[in-house]
């Protein structure tokens, strides 16, 4: 071998260790890279923890929603239970979802809670959402529509000591939810089931299966799918806009969004299912007042769900926004004393809210005139979730949809169950949802007309900053 020769196969061998290192390097580094993009920088990996807790009063305890129930609980059909999402995006930014098997919960124990949580963990308002089913199978919460119950003092203290062990409760899901925190991707996609009927605009009783109803209407399901790396359904979080009003005996139960939840959790071995309440304030399910019809809705949703979650649905980008706002919603004027002292001459929860509004009116000299209305926007990657306290009235959903698209998600019944939330034409009309349903939450009277624009101006707002 000459010397070139063996020079040349010297500076070739060295060439090839440099080649080597070179690409080594680069595989090393984008290894590195790699990982971390799977795992913290990556554009659509989330963290998530889930928990969960059986909220069912452990004795009789009087039951929200009718006011024509005479007594307290007599057991169970099955458990209410309360489910924690904690959701951090990829630059740790944390905010939770807690959905519950109840009426609603009413802003003073609501504001607590939050409170709370806000000094433990740091999570200010627009980074928690407190949302209820409205199962009308559910017990009473503190205060919440005091009026509508017959109940004595005896029964106020059964349901203060739910009240107190359900804040509790409340206030343990957040820690749990943040020690079970694993990788996840998100996806989200409406689908459809529509068993909602219009109770304005139909006779409950005249209702034969060949009658054409009316609207209008929201028949979306609104499905968020949280799976596993590995491919496994962590949780599914969907949402339908009707009352749980299928079952009024005094069983406790989820009533359908209960039944969909456990036909989900049935069909998803280790998934936990979270409902939501939509705009759905004037929507029933009808027919109902059966337990096989409350299973039937329930299990027409959890299809609704099922084929949703079959079909291609949307990965959401790690990216998460939220937004708190609570807008001065001004009432109407209130009726004259006269008037309040006439209504509270009869039995019923109509004298109870006048007696009320009395009483409130000798202590404080005045009625309140506005009310301090809690919205939300949360933006879950694309995803556009529109978050509404009190018993919003399918109009809203229709607004909403109009300006910012089919596939957005609205909740309503969260933080603050406030009283009826009424469009202005509705207000104009009067009738329960209009006008008397604001006896029920205690209010000295209807809404302003004005209250329309000014939240469908405070949620753009929310979603425009
Ligand atoms: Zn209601």
């Amino acid at each position: 071998m000459k010397l070139s020769e063996n020079l040349k196969i010297k500076q070739y061998r060295f060439k090839m260790r440099l080649n080597n290192l070179f690409v080594f390097s680069i595989l090393f580094l984008g290894g590195i890279f790699f990982s971390k993009q799977q795992t913290f920088g990556s554009n659509n990996i989330w963290k998530v923890g889930v928990a969960c807790k059986n909220i069912t009063p452990v004795a009789s305890v009087w039951m929200g929603g009718y006011a024509n129930r005479v007594s307290p609980s007599e057991g169970k059909i099955h458990d209410l239970w309360a489910k924690a999402l904690m959701i951090e995006d990829a630059r740790g930014h944390r905010a939770i979802l807690i959905t519950m098997d109840l009426l609603g919960i009413p802003k003073n124990f609501s504001d607590e809670l939050r409170n709370k949580i806000k000094q433990k963990y740091g999570l200010d308002r627009s980074q928690i959402v407190l949302s209820c089913s409205h199962t009308h199978s559910g017990p009473v919460v503190s205060r919440a529509l005091e009026y509508i119950y017959p109940m004595n003092s005896d029964d106020w203290k059964k349901v203060d000591q739910y009240t107190e062990r359900l804040e509790k409760m409340l206030f343990q899901l957040v820690g749990e939810s943040m020690e079970n925190m694993k990788y996840a991707r998100i996806y989200t996609k409406n689908g459809v089931a529509r068993f909602q009927v219009n109770r304005r605009n139909n006779k409950e009783n005249q209702l034969t299966s060949t009658t054409n109803l009316c609207g209008p209407n929201d028949y979306a399901v609104p499905v968020i799918k949280v799976e596993g790396l590995d491919k496994s359904l962590i949780a599914v979080i969907f949402g339908y806009a009707c009352h749980p009003t299928t079952l009024s005996i005094n069983r406790f139960s989820g009533d359908y969004p209960g039944f969909a939840q456990i036909e989900l959790e049935k069909l998803y071995p280790g998934t936990v299912a979270m409902f939501f309440q939509g705009a759905g304030a004037d929507q029933n399910p009808l027919p109902r007042r059966t337990i096989p019809l409350a299973i039937q809705y329930g299990k027409q949703l959890a299809a609704a769900v099922e084929s949703v979650l079959s079909d291609k649905m949307d990965n959401q980008e790690s990216i998460l926004t939220n937004k708190y706002n609570e807008i001065d919603l001004p009432l109407d004027n209130p009726l004259s004393m006269q008037q309040l002292q006439e209504i509270s001459k009869e039995n019923d929860y109509q004298a109870r809210w006048a007696k009320g509004m009395i009483a409130e009116y000798e202590k404080k000299g005045s009625f309140i005139k506005t009310y301090p209305y809690p919205i939300q926007y949360w933006k879950i990657g694309s995803q556009s979730l529109f978050v509404m306290g009190g018993e919003v009235l399918v109009s809203y959903s229709i607004q909403l949809k109009e300006l910012y698209g089919q596939e957005i998600f609205l909740m309503a019944y969260a933080n603050d169950i406030v009283s009826y939330i009424p469009s202005s034409a509705v207000i104009e009309e009067g009738g329960y949802e209009g006008d008397i349903s604001q006896r029920v939450y205690g209010l000295p009277a209807k809404w302003d007309k004005q209250i329309e624009p000014l939240i469908i101006s405070g949620l753009k707002k929310l979603a425009y900053e």
